[in-house]
């Protein structure tokens, strides 16, 4: 889970110079020249293979609209997002068996939820039901769409860790980094593929900074450092680009257990 605080300044993803124009709909810029290709995610060629997992987590979405949250009514980009977070899981999940084991998806409000949870932040894993809640409600801290991306890879991220590894080997803190780190992971992947906005990606800032601020962590009441979920994300955020950076040893070496990057 996942509780979003109060915001306090302006957080940059790095340094990193922003050219995405586009968004999570539009397609990818062209990529021949990006020396990191082979590296990167399936292309467009290899993406034939995974057409049947995007279309089988699709089927495992649930999208109920929100009247009080017009702006965060954005289904189809959510779509993309979790049909990239299910690419990611079938490329390069280590634990192969649970590569196409994904998660139940419930966004807007509970609805038809198997597991009736009782949030109190703005996202939630059931690890019984393999389910994960992002709800529109007080919990998120503002009217963007890519907060609710944001959860909801973070959320993602609970559940690779609980069909990988399993929930209760890993600390509660060590849960929570490496939800970030994959969140980091995938907002770095979206921009590598020109599909965020500068926009977007300020909004990001705007969401980590509020994240960031959090002194307890979802249903723990663990203390983190306030460095920790920002380190976290950005070095998830840079491992998308191919570089690990010093944070992502610190924080982000249970990632590794889990995708093969
Ligand atoms: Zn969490």
């Amino acid at each position: 889970m996942l509780k979003l605080g109060s915001i306090a300044g302006f957080f940059l993803v790095g340094s990193i110079a922003i050219y995405g124009v586009s968004r999570l709909n539009s397609t990818p810029a062209n990529r021949s020249t990006d020396p990191r290709k082979t590296e990167d995610l399936p292309s467009e060629a290899d993406r034939s293979q995974d057409i049947d997992a995007a279309t089988q987590i699709a089927g495992q979405i649930n999208f109920f609209a929100d009247t009080t949250h017009p702006g965060l009514n954005d289904e189809q980009q959510y779509r993309k997002g979790i049909g990239d977070m299910a690419r990611v899981q079938v490329s390069r999940m280590i634990k192969k068996d649970q590569a196409r084991n994904f998660p139940t998806i419930v966004i807007g409000r509970q609805g038809l939820k198997k597991c009736k949870d009782t949030p109190n932040s703005a996202g939630t894993y059931n690890p019984k039901c393999q389910e994960l809640l992002v709800a529109f409600d007080t919990y998120l801290r503002y009217d963007y769409p890519i907060e609710v991306l944001y959860v909801l890879a973070h959320e993602y991220a609970h559940h690779l860790v609980e069909i990988s590894l399993g929930s209760t080997s890993v600390s509660g803190l060590d849960n929570e980094l490496t939800a970030d780190c994959f969140a980091g992971y995938m907002a770095g992947y979206w921009n590598s593929q020109g599909k965020l906005t500068q926009n977007e990606l300020n909004q990001v800032s705007d969401v980590m900074q509020a994240v960031a601020k959090v002194t307890s962590l979802d249903s723990t009441t663990t203390h983190v450092d306030e460095g920790q979920r920002k380190g976290a994300f950005f070095a998830g955020y840079e491992r998308a680009g191919g570089k690990v950076v010093q944070q992502y040893q610190n924080f982000c070496k249970t990632l590794d257990r889990i995708l093969k990057l």
